[in-house]
C-alpha cells in the first residue's frame, strides 16, 4: 500500500479501534462528529507524545518556563486577540446536495465538487466555542472555550518572567485543549473541534526576531525526526504572504505526508510584538519588558512554534505502521521509536507450566516496578503473542524458556529485525533502561 493511498487510512483506523488506540466518542449512541477518545493503547502514545515534547521544550532547557493556564479565559482577552472579529474561515454551501465547505480548501467556488450544483456566496463562520457562566444566561455571561492555548501564555507574560526570573531571550511552554467549531472536520483524529495543541512563545528582543525564527524552524524539524519519522515523509512549507494570519510576518509549516496528502503538522510563526501590545492596550496594564541594561522598556517579538498533539500521534501511528512478508509469515509492524511506544517490553512464558509463568511474572513485576509500562501475555502461541505485540508496537519480547529454568538466562527479541539474543533474567531492567536511553540521544 502507498504511503498516500487512502485505503492505508482505512487499515489505520481499523487497527486503532481493534488494538485499543483509537475508539470514536460515544459510539454506543452513534458516535459524536470528529470526537475520538483514546484508549489503553492511544493514551500511552499521546502521553509519550506530549512527554517527548514536553523534555525537548522545558526539562532540558534552561531558557523555558512551563505554563498550565485555564480553558475559560476573560472574554475581553478574544477582543484584544482579534479571535472575536477574524477568527473565522471562509464558509460556502450547495444550494442543490447540501453540502458545506470551506472555501479556501474548494480548487474553485463555480461548482459543488460533489454534485456540481450551484454554490451559495461566501459567509464567514467564527470558529470560537460559546457557552455562559454562572447561572444567567444572558450576552454579559458569555465566555469561550479557547481556541488556542497561545493567550494564556501571552496574558502571563509579566507573570512568568518576574517569577522565574528568565530574560529575552526565552520561552513559556504549555500543552492544553483547545477547541475549534471547524467546518470540515475529518480525517480521523487530525481535524477536529476539541483537540490538544502543544504551544510555546518564545519572547526575544526584536532585532533578532529573524534569527529566532531560522532556529526554531529547524529545531523542531528535527525534534519528528529524532522521534523516528522517515525525512522523505516530512518538508518545510513557507506561508505566501496572503495566506499569513493578521498578526504573523512570517510563518512555515512543518508539514508530513498523511495518507490523504501533504498536511500541516505544525506552524512555527513570527507573532511579531502583536499580542503583548494588544493585551496592554486592551487591560490597561503594560506588558512591556523592562530591560536592565539599558534601562528602558520594549515589546518582545515572538517566535511561536505550535503543534497538535492530535495530529503528533496520527503522524506517528501512519509513519511506524508497516506491512511486512508474504502469507503465513505476513505481519503488521508499528515500527514505533521506543520512547513513543506505548508498552515498552512484553514478558512471555513460553508454556503455562515448569514455574515458567511464576518466573515470568517477577520480571514482570521487577519493569513495573521500575516504571517501564510492559505487557504480561500467557494466551496462545507464542508465534502469535509476537504478532500482537509487534501489532501493538512494543520493541522488546521477553521469553522465559527451558533454559530460564537452568541458568536464569532469558531471551530477548527485537521487534523490527526479529534479532534475538540471551541475557541474564537480573540484568534484563537495566538492558531495557539501556536501550531506551540509547533511543532517546
Ligand atoms: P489548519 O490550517 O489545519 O486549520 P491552523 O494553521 O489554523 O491549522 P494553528 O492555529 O497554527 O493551526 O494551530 C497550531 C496547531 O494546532 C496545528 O498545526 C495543528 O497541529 C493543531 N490544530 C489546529 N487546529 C486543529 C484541529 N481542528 N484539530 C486538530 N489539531 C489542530
Amino acid at each position: 500500500m502507498a504511503a498516500n493511498s487512502p485505503d492505508l487510512m482505512s487499515t489505520i483506523v481499523s487497527l486503532c479501534k481493534r488494538r485499543g488506540f483509537i475508539f470514536q466518542s460515544s459510539e454506543i449512541y452513534g458516535g459524536l462528529n470528529s470526537c475520538w477518545d483514546y484508549g489503553p493503547l492511544g493514551v500511552e502514545l499521546k502521553r509519550n507524545v506530549k512527554e517527548a515534547w514536553w523534555r525537548s521544550m522545558v526539562t532540558n532547557r534552561r531558557d523555558i518556563a512551563g505554563l498550565d493556564a485555564s480553558i475559560l479565559m476573560h472574554p475581553k482577552v478574544w477582543e484584544a486577540s482579534g479571535h472575536l472579529s477574524g477568527f473565522s474561515d471562509p464558509m460556502v454551501d450547495c444550494k442543490k446536495c447540501k453540502s458545506r465547505f470551506r472555501a479556501d480548501h474548494l480548487e474553485t467556488l463555480e461548482k459543488c465538487p460533489k454534485c456540481s450544483g450551484e454554490l451559495t456566496d461566501i459567509r464567514k463562520f467564527n470558529l470560537m466555542f460559546k457557552t455562559f457562566m454562572g447561572a444567567l444566561e444572558d450576552q454579559s455571561a458569555t465566555v469561550y472555550m479557547r481556541p488556542e492555548t497561545a493567550q494564556g501564555i501571552f496574558v502571563n507574560f509579566l507573570n512568568v518572567q518576574q517569577a522565574s526570573r528568565l530574560k529575552p531571550p526565552f520561552g513559556i511552554a504549555q500543552i492544553g485543549k483547545s477547541f475549534r467549531n471547524e467546518i470540515t472536520p475529518g480525517n480521523f483524529i487530525y481535524r477536529t473541534r476539541e483537540f490538544e495543541q502543544m504551544e510555546m512563545e518564545f519572547f526575544v528582543p526584536p532585532e533578532e526576531d529573524e534569527k529566532w525564527y531560522e532556529y526554531w524552524r529547524e529545531k523542531r524539524l528535527q525534534w519528528y525526526k529524532d522521534y523516528g519519522i522517515k525525512s522523505e515523509s516530512l518538508r518545510l512549507r513557507e506561508h505566501e504572504k496572503d495566506e499569513l494570519a493578521h498578526y504573523a510576518k512570517a510563518c512555515v509549516d512543518v508539514e508530513f505526508l498523511f495518507p490523504f496528502g501533504w498536511s500541516e503538522l505544525e506552524g512555527i510563526a513570527n507573532r511579531t510584538d502583536f499580542d503583548l501590545k494588544q493585551h496592554s492596550e486592551f487591560s490597561g496594564k503594560s506588558l512591556a519588558y523592562f530591560d536592565e541594561t539599558s534601562k528602558k522598556h520594549y515589546f518582545p517579538y515572538v517566535i511561536e512554534p505550535a503543534a497538535g498533539a492530535d495530529r503528533a500521534t496520527l503522524a506517528f501511528i501512519v509513519d511506524a505502521y508497516s506491512r511486512e512478508g508474504e502469507g503465513k509469515e505476513a505481519r503488521t509492524v508499528m515500527k514505533f521509536h521506543p520512547a513513543i511506544a506505548p508498552i515498552k517490553a512484553a514478558v512471555l512464558p513460553l508454556v503455562k507450566k515448569d514455574g515458567m509463568p511464576e518466573m515470568a511474572e517477577k520480571i514482570y513485576y521487577d519493569l513495573l516496578d521500575n516504571s517501564i509500562k510492559s505487557h504480561f501475555d500467557i494466551a496462545s502461541s507464542i508465534g502469535r503473542r509476537y504478532a500482537r505485540q509487534d501489532e501493538a508496537g512494543t520493541p522488546y519480547c521477553i521469553t522465559v524458556d527451558n533454559q530460564t529454568l537452568e541458568d536464569q538466562t532469558i531471551t530477548v527479541r527485537e521487534r523490527d529485525s526479529r534479532e534475538q539474543y540471551r541475557t541474564s533474567m537480573d540484568s534484563i531492567v537495566e538492558v531495557i533502561k539501556t536501550k531506551m536511553k540509547d533511543a532517546t540521544r
